[in-house]
C-alpha cells in the first residue's frame, strides 16, 4: 500500500476525551473514530491489526479442533426468555422490537444460541464431543463504556462453545481452549497471567481469566510472588487475620457527634479502624441484608452475591431512605444490634473483642462489643483481598497488581443445556444433557491490551505478529528521482517477496513522516535518502534507535529474516 493512497489520519494533538494510552494511541494512529459513547469505526490501519489478531486466534482455535460459524447479531427474545437471561442482563442488552412487535435483541453473548443450533443439529453421541466458535459483534448496553475499545457498547468477541458428554470430557475442551489461548497471546507477545475467576453466579465449576498487566486495567488481580497462587481479587479467598484477644469488657453507648465515617470516628475516637466493624446495608432484590466487615476492609459484592444466590443486577446499596427506616438513625450509624434484618457477617469480625459498632441511633456508636452481643445470621468470608493480606495457598504476603481482562474461560455445567433442554441419545439409546463450557476473548479489547503494552513517548511499537504493516519505506525526498525510485523498488520486491509493506510516497517534509512513522509503529523502517545513489539506505527497527547503513538488497534480506523471527512473538519485535 502507498501511503498516498490510503486513508491515514493521524493526530498531533492528544485528545481530550481519552484517558488511557492506548484509547489515546488508537485514535492518534487513526486507527479508529468514535461514533459515539462505546461505538468505533475501525479504519484501515486498525482494521488491518484487527484481521492479524483474529487471524491470530483463529489458527489457534482451529488447531485445537473448534469449527468456526457466524451467527446472527440480531437475535430473537425467545432462546434468552427459556435461559432466564432477557431478565438477567436487565438495562445492559440492547433491545428492539420488529414490525411485527416481536422482541429482539443485539446479541450480547451467545450461550443459548448456539445451545439452541447444538439442540437442533446433533441427536446422537456419535457427534460429541463438539466445540464450535465465531468472530463477532457483541452489543452491550454497558454503564460505563470507556477507554476506547477496551470498553465499548459493540466490540468483537471471539466466543467458544463445547458440548461434552462427560465431566472428563469438559475438562479435556477446556484444557484445548487453555491451550489454545496461551499460544495465541503468546504470539502477540502479550504478558499475561492466567488467574482463577468466581464462577459462582453463573452458576459453573470453574473458570479462568486471561489477564494483561497494565496500570489502566479495571481489574484488580491478587497473586503470590512466592508461589504459583493467582486469582481475581473478586473471587480470591481472604485469611482473616488474627488479632490479639481481650478479655471482654463492659459494653457501653458513646456519643459520637458527626462521626458518621470510618475517618470521622478514627479522628473522634484517636483509634485505629482495625477496632471498628463497619454495617452497611444492602438491597437484594425484595430483602435488605447488613453485611459486617471490619473498618479497613472492603466487602466484596460478588461473594455476597455467590453467598444470597441472586444475579448481580439484583444487589444494591441500601438507599438513604431504607437505612433510616430500617436503623432509625442517619447513615453512617448502623450496627448489628437490635437490627431486625438478616446480619452477615466476615470471618474476621470473629477474631475481634472490644470493638466499636454503630449504635442504630443518630450520632452514636457502642463500644466494647463482642460476637456474644448480637446475632450473625451467616459468618463467611465477605471482604476482598488486598496487599497485606497472606496467600491463601502458601501463607506467604499477597501482591496486588492491574490487569485487562482479555480471555475468559469457563465450565458451564449443565447450565444451559438443562434450561434449554439440549440432549443427545446415550449408546442406551437414553437422553442425557449435554455438558457445557464457553470461552470468550475480547477481540477489540486485546489490540488495546496490546498497545498498553508496547508504546513508548512517540507512538505504538507493534509485535510483528499483529502490526497492520511489517515494513515502511520512506523516500527522504520525493523530488529526488532515485530516491523514488530506489525507495519504489523496495516496496515492490518486498511486496513479492509476500512481506506486508508501506509506502511513505507523501510529497511531505521528512520529519513529518518520521512523526507518523513512530506514531503508528511499523515495526522495521527503511529510509531512503541522499545515498539511493549509491543504493544505500538506513535500516531501523521502531523497537530501538539504532540506525543501520545497508546496501538495499542487505536492507531487505535483513528486514525479512526479521520478520520470520518474531512473527510467531518468539522475540520482541
Ligand atoms: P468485563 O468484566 O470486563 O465486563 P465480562 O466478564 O463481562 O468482562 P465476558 O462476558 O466473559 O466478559 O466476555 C468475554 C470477553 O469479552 C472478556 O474477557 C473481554 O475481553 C471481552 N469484553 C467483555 N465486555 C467487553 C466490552 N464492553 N468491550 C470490549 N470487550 C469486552
Ligand atoms: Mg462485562
Amino acid at each position: 500500500m502507498k501511503v498516498s493512497n490510503m486513508l491515514l489520519s493521524t493526530l498531533r494533538e492528544v485528545p481530550a476525551e481519552a484517558e488511557t494510552t492506548s484509547h489515546q494511541l488508537m485514535l492518534r494512529a487513526g486507527l479508529i473514530r468514535k461514533l459515539a459513547a462505546g461505538v468505533y469505526s475501525f479504519l484501515p490501519l486498525g482494521l488491518r491489526v484487527l484481521n492479524k489478531v483474529e487471524n491470530i486466534i483463529r489458527e489457534e482455535m482451529d488447531a485445537e479442533g473448534a469449527q468456526e460459524v457466524l451467527m446472527s447479531a440480531l437475535l430473537p427474545a425467545e432462546a434468552y426468555q427459556a435461559s432466564g437471561r432477557w431478565e438477567v442482563f436487565g438495562s445492559d442488552m440492547f433491545r428492539l422490537k420488529d414490525r411485527n412487535n416481536r422482541d429482539f435483541c443485539l446479541g450480547p453473548t451467545h450461550e443459548e444460541i448456539f445451545t439452541d443450533t447444538v439442540k437442533a443439529c446433533v441427536k446422537s453421541y456419535r457427534q460429541l464431543p463438539l466445540t464450535l466458535y465465531q468472530i463477532q459483534t457483541k452489543y452491550r448496553d454497558e454503564r460505563r463504556p470507556r477507554f476506547g475499545v477496551m470498553r465499548s457498547r459493540e466490540f468483537i468477541m471471539k466466543d467458544a462453545y463445547s458440548f461434552d458428554m462427560t465431566k472428563e470430557g469438559l475438562d479435556l475442551s477446556y484444557d484445548k481452549m487453555y491451550r489454545a489461548y496461551c499460544k495465541a497471546f503468546d504470539r502477540m507477545n502479550l504478558d499475561y497471567i492466567v488467574v482463577d475467576a468466581d464462577s459462582g453466579a453463573m452458576g459453573g465449576s470453574g473458570s479462568q481469566e486471561f489477564m494483561v498487566k497494565s496500570d489502566t486495567g479495571e481489574d484488580t488481580i491478587a497473586y503470590c510472588p512466592a508461589c504459583s497462587y493467582a486469582a481475581n481479587v473478586e473471587k480470591a479467598e481472604c485469611i482473616p487475620e488474627t488479632m490479639e484477644k481481650e478479655e471482654p469488657k463492659p459494653m457501653a453507648k458513646i456519643h459520637t457527634p458527626h462521626a458518621g465515617t470510618i475517618e470521622e470516628l478514627v479522628d473522634f475516637l484517636h483509634t485505629d479502624s482495625k477496632h471498628f466493624a463497619k454495617t452497611i446495608l444492602y438491597q437484594a432484590g425484595e430483602k435488605v441484608v447488613a453485611v459486617m466487615v471490619r473498618g479497613d476492609r472492603e466487602i466484596n459484592e460478588v461473594k455476597l452475591i455467590n453467598h444470597l444466590g441472586i444475579n448481580e443486577q439484583d444487589l444494591e446499596l441500601a438507599s438513604a431512605d431504607t437505612v433510616v427506616r430500617i436503623t432509625n438513625a442517619a447513615v453512617g450509624f448502623a450496627g448489628p444490634i437490635g437490627l431486625d434484618i438478616p446480619v452477615i457477617c466476615d470471618k474476621e469480625i470473629m477474631e475481634m473483642t472490644n470493638f466499636v459498632v454503630g449504635a442504630n441511633e443518630t450520632d452514636y456508636h457502642f463500644e466494647n462489643v463482642n460476637i456474644s452481643d448480637f446475632k450473625a445470621d451467616a459468618v463467611i468470608d465477605v471482604r476482598t483481598i488486598t496487599e497485606g493480606d497472606v496467600c491463601p495457598k502458601c501463607g506467604k504476603p499477597i501482591s496486588t497488581t492491574q490487569g485487562v481482562e482479555v480471555g475468559h474461560i469457563f465450565k458451564l455445567g449443565t447450565k444451559y443445556t438443562d434450561a434449554m433442554d439440549c440432549t443427545y441419545l446415550d449408546e442406551n439409546g437414553k437422553p442425557q444433557s449435554m455438558i457445557m463450557g464457553c470461552y470468550g476473548i475480547g477481540v477489540s479489547r486485546t489490540i488495546a491490551a496490546v498497545i498498553e503494552q508496547f508504546s513508548d513517548e512517540n507512538g505504538i511499537v507493534w509485535p510483528m505478529s499483529v502490526a497492520p504493516y511489517q515494513v515502511l519505506v520512506v523516500p527522504v525526498s520525493m523530488r529526488e528521482p532515485e530516491q523514488v525510485e530506489l525507495a519504489e523498488k523496495i516496496y515492490e520486491d518486498l511486496r513479492k517477496k509476500g512481506v506486508d509493506v508501506l509506502l511513505d510516497d507523501r510529497a511531505e517534509r521528512v520529519g513529518v513522516k518520521f512523526k507518523d512513522a513512530d506514531l503508528i509503529g511499523i515495526p522495521v523502517r527503511i529510509t531512503v535518502g541522499k545515498k539511493a545513489v549509491e543504493n544505500v539506505v538506513e535500516y531501523k527497527l521502531r523497537a530501538n534507535d539504532e540506525v543501520l547503513e545497508l546496501s538495499a538488497d542487505e536492507a531487505m534480506e535483513k528486514a525479512i529474516s526479521y520478520i520470520s523471527e518474531t512473527i510467531n512473538g518468539n522475540k520482541k519485535a
